[in-house]
């Protein structure tokens, strides 16, 4: 059993860490928030006051943080862990973050002898929460193998993907995908029940031919086609849709910086934009809201 630095007790990161405690390791969770400490603490977990004070003499810190910057700022620079640490942790960031960044933290790391790899997770809070989530991970063979167990703890599907960079890539490009086809998918239903269809019936005619997706059969954004969905519980819960703009746009950007074209994807990102900015509680609603573009069922 390993003494992990799990930084970052949010929405994810909270169930994870947890996890890990079942699994019986050692975590010392640190979060800039004192009460998701103090929550972890009462769950059995040690609690640490600082990011370096979790890591110093881990064997492994994993991160969940929301963004890039943050990040950056756990991780780089004169006061960022690699400068600091004494210790040489393997360092796993499982936020979703731009390829170029988590590129950045590897090469940094790999400099001063650190282990790094990129682990982003798909799935949500239910999939954290019940240890199913599925993990791309960047990186070598070497490090993945070493961190593979560690993994399955709080995952159910773990791959390696390729070099450090390449999770967060396979991350990006899997969410971009989901945006334009819950975009679209959202748009034929509303073109069918505008001319008289039912949207289950027409969901079922497309789940069984060439139209149909995982979105479609499993998280279909019509309310009330499957009850289990969170758009037939006007679209509470489920993936917000702040996250889902927020991972078009880390994919939108990366591919600008190598001019990639990605129609579909910027298309889609204005979209949730416009969509994020329709209403104060937009952003947290479900991404399937995007339906209401089309139609106001
Ligand atoms: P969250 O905002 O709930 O949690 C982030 C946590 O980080 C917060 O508790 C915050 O206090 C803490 N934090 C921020 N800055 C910090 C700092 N400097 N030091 C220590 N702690 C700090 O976010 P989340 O929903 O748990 O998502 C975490 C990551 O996982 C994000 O990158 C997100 O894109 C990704 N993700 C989320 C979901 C989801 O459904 N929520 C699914 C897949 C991936």
């Amino acid at each position: 059993m390993a003494t992990i630095a799990f930084i970052g007790l949010g929405t994810m990161g909270a169930r994870m860490a947890r996890n890990l405690l079942k699994a019986g390791h050692q975590v010392r969770g640190c979060d800039r928030d004192e009460a998701a400490v103090a929550a972890f603490v009462a769950d059995g977990g040690q609690g640490a006051s600082s990011a370096l004070a979790a890591a110093e003499g881990a064997d492994i810190v994993v991160t969940m943080l929301p963004n890039d910057a943050v990040v950056s700022s756990i991780y780089l620079g004169p006061d960022g862990l690699i400068a600091r640490l004494e210790s040489r942790p393997m360092l796993v960031d499982c936020s979703t973050i731009g390829p170029e960044t988590a590129r950045a933290v590897a090469s940094d790391g790999a400099a001063q002898g650190f282990a790094v790899l990129d682990a982003p997770v798909s799935g949500g809070p239910q999939a954290a929460e019940a240890a199913t989530l599925s993990f791309m991970v960047g990186g070598s063979e070497q490090d993945f193998a070493r961190i593979e167990p560690m993994l399955k703890d709080m995952g159910r599907t773990i791959l390696h993907v390729g070099a450090n960079g390449a999770g967060q890539v396979a991350k990006l490009c899997n969410n971009m995908t989901a945006a334009v086809v819950m975009g679209v998918t959202a748009e034929a239903l509303a073109l069918g029940v505008a001319q008289g269809l039912d949207p289950a019936v027409l969901s079922q005619v497309m789940a069984s031919s060439s139209g149909g997706s995982f979105l479609l059969s499993r998280w279909n954004p019509w309310p009330g086609v499957l009850p289990e969905a969170p758009a037939s519980r006007d679209y509470v819960g489920g993936f917000q849709l702040a996250l889902m703009l927020k991972d078009v746009t880390l994919a939108v950007e990366s591919a600008r910086r190598l001019n990639a074209p990605t129609p579909f994807g910027s298309l889609a990102h204005s979209l949730y934009a416009m969509k994020a900015r329709s209403a104060a509680d937009a952003p947290q609603r479900d991404f399937s809201s995007i339906l209401e573009f089309f139609a106001r069922p």
